[in-house]
This record gives structure tokens, sequence and C-alpha cells, in this order.
């Protein structure tokens, strides 16, 4: 099995060698010829937050996080990002430019490292519709009352519920 080691020195080689090279090639944020400091540390922490995002997605595919967590994680940095990215808006109509969703950022980003789009999608589960609540106060079947709050059957003269003492409407 001597190949087995072979390549896999050369993939640790490869990595180390890209990790060093990877800051001299990598596509920096485009340049922004402001003062202002603020703006200066939000569009690094943008940067930052969809680096993070775009990890997060990378930890996701090679399975070292489960679907939920990924979710979980990946729809706080995307808060994050709105959040900031409203900041940076608010900062100048000049930086109108900068209004470019995440979602299109993103895709962005995989294609300059070419990483493709991960094959598979998190479906954010939608919750269920509320039960509508009943309109009725009373349950009428066949006659019979219902306590609406604890379903107990009702006798017909009672106006509270015998079991939990909640008012019954007359029928
Ligand atoms: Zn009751």
């Amino acid at each position: 099995m001597l190949w087995v080691a072979i390549a896999v020195a050369v993939l640790i080689a490869v990595a180390a060698l890209a990790a060093v090279l990877w800051p001299l090639f990598r596509p920096g944020p485009a340049p922004v010829l402001v003062e202002d400091d603020r703006l200066t540390a939000l569009l690094q922490r943008k940067d930052a937050t969809m680096v993070a995002i775009k990890d997060l997605e990378f930890d996701y595919r090679v399975g070292k996080l489960d679907s939920e967590d990924f979710e979980k994680y990946d729809q706080r940095l995307r808060r994050q990002a709105m959040s900031i990215m409203t900041q940076i808006d608010q900062l100048g109509p000049e930086n109108a430019q900068l209004d470019v969703t995440i979602e299109q950022e993103i895709v962005q980003r995989r294609k300059v490292n070419g990483v493709a789009p991960a094959a598979a999608t998190v479906k954010v589960a939608s919750r269920p519709a509320p039960a509508p609540k009943q309109a009725a106060p009373v349950a009428a079947q066949g006659g019979q009352r219902y306590c609406t709050n604890c379903g107990v059957p009702a006798d017909a003269t009672h106006k509270f519920c015998a079991n939990c003492g909640a008012a019954i409407a007359p029928a």
C-alpha cells in the first residue's frame, strides 16, 4: 500500500502549498476609496461573514456538520451579513453598488474558488399553519355540549365546566 502513502503525502504537500499561496492569489474585496473607518470595518466584517458562510458550507458538504446544525449556523450568519449590509447601505448612497444580494455574492465566490454548488440543498422545514381557532364556543354534536377548554362533555344546564371550571356558552 505504498501508493496510498505517496498519495497522502502528495495531498498534504498540495494542501500546504495551497494554504501558503492562497492569500497571494485570493481575489480581495474591490478597493473602496473611502476614508470612513466605519465603512472599512463593516466591509471587512461583511467579507469575514461571507468567508464564514462559505466555510460552513464546506464543513457541511464534507460531513462535519449535520443539516440541522448547518441550517442553524447558516441562518445566523446570513442574518449577520444582512445586518452588516444594511449598515453599509445606511452609510451613504455612494455605496449603493454594494447592494448585492448575499446569494449573488456567495455564487460569485463559489465560481472564483472553483467550488461546485452544494449537491445537497437544505430544505427549510415549513412550519404547518396553525389550526384555525374554533369559532363556535360550544362544539355541538347531536345536542351534546363540550367544554371548549378541556373537551369534557358538559351537561346542557351547566354554565361552567365541571372538569376545569371554564365558562360554557349557552346552547
Ligand atoms: Zn373544561
